[in-house]
């Protein structure tokens, strides 16, 4: 497409020299040898790109000095700038891979191989989500594998965006919304705050070019009315600052023209109400100063409630330190003021670059450094095993959860030993567990949050001190964390476990929760369990239900697939089922029974024990073969599937001060005391409490059963609500057998 505009070379950004980078890279770069290697790629470049240009008609290599240029700028090692020259000339030229192994070693080569890699995807003409999703994919693998690579596909990427006029309209837009969606992200997370903003402004540019013009305009307008008082502020300041001898730096700053953007339209501000568009930026060197000049300023200056945000104390997922406060300056208008120290700038400049900054002498280790990064980057670490593991179900869930981590808004949650550890919003203690270490999160048994037992899937606040208990005979973690997890490393880590464990666990353990279902069953018509085995042993009975053998019976019973009472009801047993005692009244039959059927005379009637109804319950009538009705609630599975031998049964209203066996079970996190507790309560509320069984399950709850005397079913609703209170009980339900 022919292109009739007039650009400006260099998208009308200053050109660099050779010469320009040289300066930079010599303030820490001083082995001859590497500063040959990086003069050596320059010339490299500039004989095999010769005579190719650029969309905009510029020789090619303004492009790769320009990707060098931005490298230097962020203190990169020499490998990584020499390779920031070559990281085009495999792809466009006839230089191989080996060539570059040949001249720069393997690291070099190895860098360029991925770039090439990386660019050969040309991922923006994919219009599927599903491919393009795997194309990101493919982007992030080649990237992970060594932080260098993402710093030069960054600068890379910063270049061909302050030079975007050259290309169609199309291609702009693409190209910014592929920026927006993969590269902007990328650079947040690292901390690259510079790369980040200009690349926003730059995509808004393009995608919303009318809204770019307007802030444009607003920003320059605000600049001329607020520019003077500033300065004047500025000065007061650091009179302040001077007479209490802190040492400082102190400049003013203009909000980016995207963080603007993004305050206008998509929270909603108007532009007079964003405060932090010039901002005054004091720079100290201790962290102490950092306060102490908060204090003076606010003695000096009214700030505004709720502006204030310590984040040194809780630094950003991207190490970003400062301390932020909004004030009322001498003109009544609102102004905010950034204050930290030079290393916390730098890395608010330059994040991960920051860490990275290239280093001299022998210690430099690049498999070293790039541990370090991802150790202090958890979402880098995240990525990197997410990355090498191939088990996703599809590109799709990897990007997903990589977009959920990258953009959820996050807590900041304190370790007993008072380290701040950052996590998805929505996360409980087994996330935070899981962040820790693997380990911790499999055997993880219960959490006290600020000092209280909580229960796991509780959900976690910004400031919270979280201690998590362990317990090493644990079997693992529980799939039903699933459900409430949110961190990506905490979801693979319970899935990885579970997937194994139950390839292991369930037949064996299929097999004895059958056979335990049909003992009680059996039990309550008076057969015990060797009378009972050798009666469903018998062939035909196994050839009716349609299975080989008797294990394969009780996994059938463990799906429901009979349910006992059909192995019962086939055997014709009659022994008599035994009911409910306790209480005040018999059950057995007729006159005590609290229910009655009507219409039919004086026959037997029996409140089951399968789901143990209250007055009150919705209950129904199933008629026995030969030992009267019995008596369910309406939701028993036990007779969900029956319809012909149901019959209406009503709740006499005449007895008076009966109570009734109901089973409970109470799901709780376990802590000291909490069966007394439970205990004590119920006696306050003058429950009688039949039996009471704790069992300590493999999440680190207790599951407490026991059987309670009630009047009727409001009266248990009522003491469901008191248990609700003791502290660690999380749910209550009624048990149906
Ligand atoms: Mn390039």
């Amino acid at each position: 497409m022919e292109n009739k505009k007039v650009l400006k070379p260099n998208g009308g950004y200053p050109l660099h020299t050779f010469e320009d980078i040289e300066n930079i890279y010599s303030t820490y770069i001083t082995s001859k040898e590497d500063k040959d290697k990086i003069r050596e790629a320059y010339d490299f470049i500039i004989e095999k790109h010769k005579g190719q240009l650029r969309k905009s008609g510029e020789p090619y290599y303004h492009h790769l000095v320009e990707v060098a240029y931005i490298l230097a700028t962020l203190t990169c090692g020499p490998k990584t700038i020499a390779a920031g020259f070559l990281h085009d000339v495999v792809e466009d030229t006839d230089v191989t891979i080996e060539d570059i192994k040949k001249r720069w070693g393997e690291e070099v080569a190895s860098i360029v191989d991925s770039l090439t890699k990386i660019q050969r995807l040309k991922l923006s003409k994919i219009n599927s989500e599903e491919f393009e999703a795997e194309d990101h994919r493919k982007i992030f693998l080649g990237m992970a594998k060594d932080i260098r690579v993402i710093l030069i596909k960054l600068a890379d990427r910063l270049h061909n965006m302050r030079t975007l006029e050259a290309l169609s309209p199309e291609r702009q837009i693409a190209l910014s919304e592929e920026t927006m969606d993969v590269f902007v992200p990328i650079a947040h997370r690292l901390g690259l705050d510079v790369i980040k903003s200009e690349m926003e402004d730059l995509c808004l540019k393009y995608l919303q070019p009318q809204r770019y013009e307007e802030i444009t305009k607003l920003l320059s307008k605000k600049a001329k009315t607020m520019g003077r008082s500033l300065e004047i502020l500025k000065k007061k300041l650091a009179d302040i600052l001077f007479q209490h001898n802190i040492p400082f730096d102190i400049s003013a700053r203009v909000k980016s023209i995207y963080s603007i953007y993004r305050k206008m339209y998509i929270k909603g501000h108007p532009f007079d109400e964003i405060y932090d568009i010039l901002a005054l930026r004091i720079i100290t060197d201790t962290e102490i100063q950092c306060y102490e000049i908060l204090g003076l300023i606010h003695k000096s200056y009214k700030p505004v409630p709720g502006r204030f945000k310590d984040y040194i104390a809780m630094p950003k997922a991207n190490m970003y330190q400062s301390l932020h406060t909004t004030v009322v300056g001498g003109d009544g208008n609102f102004y905010e003021v950034q204050i930290r120290t030079q290393e916390m700038d730098k890395v608010a400049e330059t994040g991960i670059a920051a860490h990275w900054a290239y280093k001299e002498g022998n210690g430099y280790n690049s498999q070293k450094e790039q541990q370090e990064i991802e150790n202090k980057l958890h979402w880098f670490r995240d990525f990197v095993s997410m990355s090498n593991s191939d088990d996703h179900d599809t590109a799709k869930e990897y990007m997903d959860n990589l977009t959920h981590d990258i953009f959820d808004a996050n807590v900041y949650i304190f370790t007993p030993k008072g380290k701040v550890v950052e996590l998805p919003s929505g996360s409980t203690p087994v996330d935070f567990a899981y962040h820790i270490h693997t380990r911790i999160g499999d055997t993880c048994s219960g959490a006290l949050v600020n000092g209280v037992m909580v229960p796991l899937n509780t959900v976690l606040k910004t400031g919270d001190l979280v201690e998590i208990k362990t317990n090493k005979n644990q079997e693992g973690p529980s799939e039903g964390w699933l459900d409430f997890v949110k961190s990506s490393a905490a979801k693979s880590a319970i899935r990885k476990y579970v997937a194994k464990k139950n390839a292991e666990l369930i037949r064996e353990e299929k097999v004895s929760k059958g056979k335990q279902s049909c003992v009680d069953a059996f039990h309550d018509r008076g057969i015990e369990e060797e009378e009972m085995t050798n009666m469903l042993s018998d062939q035909k009975l196994l050839d009716n239900f349609g299975f080989d053998n008797l294990d394969d019976l009780y996994i059938g019973v463990t799906n429901r697939k009979p349910v006992p009472s059909a192995l019962i009801e086939y055997l014709h047993i009659k022994r008599p089922v035994s009911v409910p005692t306790g209480g005040k009244i018999k059950t057995k039959s007729g006159d005590n029974c609290p229910v009655y059927c009507r219409g039919v005379g004086k026959i037997a009637i029996a409140l089951s024990n399968c789901c143990t109804p209250l007055p009150g319950d919705d209950i129904v009538g199933y008629v026995t073969k030969g030992k009267g009705i019995a008596v369910h609630r309406k939701n028993c599975p036990n007779v969900a599937n029956e319809k012909e031998r149901l019959v209406e049964v009503l709740w006499r209203d005449d007895i008076e001060f009966a109570t009734y066996p109901v089973d409970i079970l109470i799901e709780a996190s376990d802590r000291n005391n909490l069966v007394v507790d439970i205990m004590s309560v119920l006696t306050g509320a003058k429950v009688t409490l039949n039996s009471l069984h704790a069992k300590l399950t493999n999440n680190g709850m207790v599951d407490i059963t026991a059987t309670l005397l009630v009047s009727d079913a409001k009266r248990l609703n009522d003491v469901f609500n008191i248990l609700r209170s003791v502290t660690g009980v999380y749910t209550i339900s009624r048990i149906i057998h």
